[in-house]
């Protein structure tokens, strides 16, 4: 098969590494000709962004799929007209990239969701209750295009740009589940994965999996991911980001319609990882077993505040001296303040094991420059 992908990242880097030990021949469409795929795949240069030149990416390929979202939707509309296989459906990505649709959607479907007002620019402020999070519709990511309004006082903090304005969640634990359908209907659900942000960098940091959570939780999560997987009618592997608040309550932050920072640790914690799923996914095959082997944890390596260069990873071989830790880097030759450039995985028996053992990676490990800070 001819497999496209929108973008060269690492989540296309990792996916076309496990999808090789099938037979297929991989393509990118990215921006810069030494992105993360650029070793494994053929890479097309051009903006994901631009119809003209997703129309042309596609042509050839058997199936389309994308590592980012934000990608022109109107060429994939187009490719699947003319009878390219496009994994997730066009109309999905185009409900996701917008989280005012998005946040309709779960109402629609029943999908608990923080409750939510919409905020046009240019329009008034919708009268509702502080404190807040406005989301800007479209372009957020990685916590960017994301604010939390305090009070009456802060409104004139207010983004003026087409948003949604939702209750701010008292957040016990993040939680993810990745899910994946392929076009028989066939679905699985991967153990739900505990996610700890950095509060400084509004980055993913930790992966704990299994979740430890309560019975209930976790049949709120369950039923959230079939009600989720019961109404799209589109394939595709989707990471559901949840919020676990202090009372005991499942929410839906947001769900991505692709390969996700959550399911890293399935690498080497699970029977099969994401990567596997997803092709799987895309080739239509029988979905793979999501058990868990032990308990897995993954660690991201992130570019440290005040280096910017050529980058050097300060102890990565004492971790390789560790037993059960895997390492996995993005062949991105320069690092930045707060970057992705990699990340660890481990494995345990237990979760204190798992905990302790990521907790000492995190301060051995520095992702950093030779002498070049940028403070
Ligand atoms: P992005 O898509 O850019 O990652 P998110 O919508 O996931 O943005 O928001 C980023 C982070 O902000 C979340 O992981 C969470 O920590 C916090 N956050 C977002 N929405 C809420 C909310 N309604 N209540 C509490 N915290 C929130």
């Amino acid at each position: 098969m001819r497999i496209g992908i929108l973008g060269g990242g690492q989540l296309g880097r990792m996916f076309i590494q496990e999808a090789l030990k099938y037979d297929n021949e991989f393509y990118v469409l990215d921006p810069s000709a030494d992105c993360p795929s650029a070793n494994i795949a053929q890479v097309t240069l051009g903006n994901f962004n631009n119809y003209d030149e997703v129309l042309a990416f596609g042509q050839g390929k058997e199936v389309l799929t994308m590592e980012i979202e934000h990608i022109n939707v109107a060429a994939l509309e187009t490719l699947e007209k003319q009878g390219v296989k496009v994994i997730p459906s066009p109309g999905i990505v185009k409900m996701i990239q917008q989280k005012i649709l998005q946040k309709r959607f779960y109402k629609e479907k029943g999908i608990p969701s923080p409750n939510f007002s919409v905020y046009r620019k240019g329009e008034a402020v919708p009268d509702r209750s502080f404190p807040f999070v406005q989301k800007l519709n479209t372009g957020g990511y990685d916590g960017k295009g994301v604010q939390v309004i305090e009070n009456k006082g802060q409104l004139s903090l207010l983004w003026e740009e087409d948003s949604v304005l939702e209750d701010l969640v008292e957040v016990k634990k993040e939680l993810s589940v990745i899910v994946a359908k392929n076009e028989n209907g066939e679905t699985r659900t991967f153990p739900v994965t505990e996610m700890v942000a950095d509060p400084e960098l509004n980055l993913l940091d930790f992966n704990i999996c299994p979740a430890e959570i309560s019975p209930s939780v976790g049949l709120q999560v369950q039923n959230i991911t079939r009600k989720f997987l019961s109404c799209i009618d589109s394939p595709g592997l989707f990471a559901i980001e949840l919020f676990w608040d202090k009372n005991d309550k499942v929410w839906v932050n947001e769900i991505a319609p692709r390969l996700h920072n959550s399911g890293h640790q399935t690498q080497e914690g699970n029977y099969n990882s994401q990567f596997e799923q997803f092709y799987r996914v895309l080739c239509n095959l029988p979905l793979a077993d999501t058990g868990h082997r032990a308990f897995s944890g993954m660690l991201n390596l992130v570019g440290e505040k005040g280096y910017e260069g050529k980058v050097i990873y300060e102890g990565l071989e004492e971790v390789l001296r560790l037993p059960k830790t895997y390492v996995h880097l993005y062949g991105k030759k320069e690092t930045r303040s707060g970057r992705k450039m990699g990340h660890i995985n481990v494995v345990a028996d237990t979760r204190a094991e798992l905990v302790k053992k990521l907790s000492q990676i995190k301060s051995g490990v520095k992702v950093r420059s030779r002498g070049q800070r940028d403070m």
